[in-house]
């Protein structure tokens, strides 16, 4: 296990492009951290720089204390998987564990006893005389992650490593990845641009958007204390829903309805602060809950909305409708599903509302408690 701090870390690629900007970052012995964000915004950049396999331009990274911007990705103690698999197609998955440390030149009977014991942890041991054409995409990603885990490693860096499998093996293969990381108990960093991998996995979870870290924090406080736009917008399944309002005379106006200003005074520190502000009013869509006749409703902020269109995933059904001339998506029971059409009800509780100045888009702050 390794404990890791990235300092000013920058990526200025030859051609002047810059990568990554300032990134900062400490990860503790044995922590799972997963880097986030769309394609392109510097994700695998800052992985290859603490490979080694990128040059660092400007910053420093340690590892457990010591400055590792020249040490090569063997003295960083680092093994990496990425998306490819990579595996050598006319050597049994045996030999492609093995592969490494007979280069090495490691003892037959050490092999022997490495390659087992791998196999064990992944689940390999029945497959280590096929082929890797022989096997399903996941089994075939687990030669590979046992291929970087054979040699003793501190530092474990997957990059994109379930992108080529099917749906319901990224499922499997999630967990399967986080009992390895508990079993091993390897610094383990991975990127993905996928939030539901990185919600599911990671320990801590590092936001990026054009080379600049977000966000740092569990899923947990990202999930429910998204401090920008971006993060809000990121993080959550489907996506935030954002209105878009200005503050006037202490009140709250969303766009297309000047009749009912919303007090946003339980949801903000210094109202006062927001006077004449444009603001983006924002709630997940499982935030919300349904108005029904007779029902008392939480303390909130009641929005009435055209249905437009419902999907029915059976655990929840999925409400798209239309607020303020603006479109909305509203996750409710199915048993409560609206028809198409209808006018549905539906109030924000204050812990579920969310405030973003749109100039700096940084959360407004706030003292509710949202869990
Ligand atoms: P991600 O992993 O988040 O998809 P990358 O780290 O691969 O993003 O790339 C970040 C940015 O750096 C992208 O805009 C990409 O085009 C650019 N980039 C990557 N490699 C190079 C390179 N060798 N030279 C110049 N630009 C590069």
């Amino acid at each position: 296990m390794s404990h890791l701090i990235l300092k000013d870390v920058n990526k200025v690629y030859p051609n002047g492009f810059h990568a990554v900007h300032d990134f900062n970052l400490e990860i503790n012995d044995g922590e799972f951290i997963c880097l986030v964000g769309s394609s392109g915004c510097g994700k695998s950049t800052t992985l290859r720089m603490i490979a080694g396999l990128e040059e660092i331009s400007s910053g420093e990274f340690y590892i457990d204390g010591k400055l590792a911007n020249q040490m090569s990705s063997r003295e960083r103690g680092i093994a990496m998987v990425f998306q490819s698999y990579a595996l050598y197609p006319h050597l049994t998955v045996y030999e492609n564990l093995a592969f490494g440390l007979m280069l090495e030149g490691i003892d037959a009977d050490i092999i022997e006893e490495k390659v087992q014991a791998t196999a064990k942890i992944l689940g390999l041991t029945d497959y280590l005389e096929r082929f890797p054409r022989q096997l399903s995409g996941g089994q075939q990603q687990r030669v590979a992650v046992g291929r970087a885990l054979i040699r003793k490693v501190n530092i474990f860096l997957m990059d994109e490593p379930l992108s080529n499998l099917d749906a319901k093996q990224r499922v499997t293969m999630r967990s399967e990845i986080k009992q390895i990381h508990r079993g091993i108990g390897a610094t383990t960093i991975y990127v993905t641009h996928d939030q539901t991998e990185a919600m599911t996995m990671s320990d801590r979870i590092v936001v990026m958007k054009l080379g600049v870290v977000q966000q740092v924090g569990t899923p947990f406080e990202l999930y429910f204390y998204p401090r920008n736009l971006f993060v809000a917008g990121f993080i959550g399944e489907p996506p935030m829903n954002f209105l878009n309002g200005k503050v006037e005379n202490g009140k709250l106006v969303l766009e297309g309805d000047d009749e009912n200003p919303l007090d946003v005074s339980p949801i903000v520190k210094d109202v006062a602060a927001l006077e004449g502000r444009e603001v983006v009013f924002a709630f997940r869509p499982e935030g919300i809950v349904l108005a029904k006749e007779g029902e008392d409703a939480p303390e909130g902020y009641a929005f009435t909305s055209e249905v437009e269109l419902t999907e029915l995933l059976g655990d929840i059904t999925n409400v798209y409708a239309t607020v303020d001339g603006k479109n909305t998506i509203l996750k409710v029971n199915p048993h409560d599903t609206p028809a198409r059409g209808t006018q549905c009800k539906f109030v924000v509780p204050f812990k579920a509302a969310y405030l973003y100045d749109k100039e700096t888009e940084l959360a407004v702050e706030s003292d509710i408690v949202r869990h």
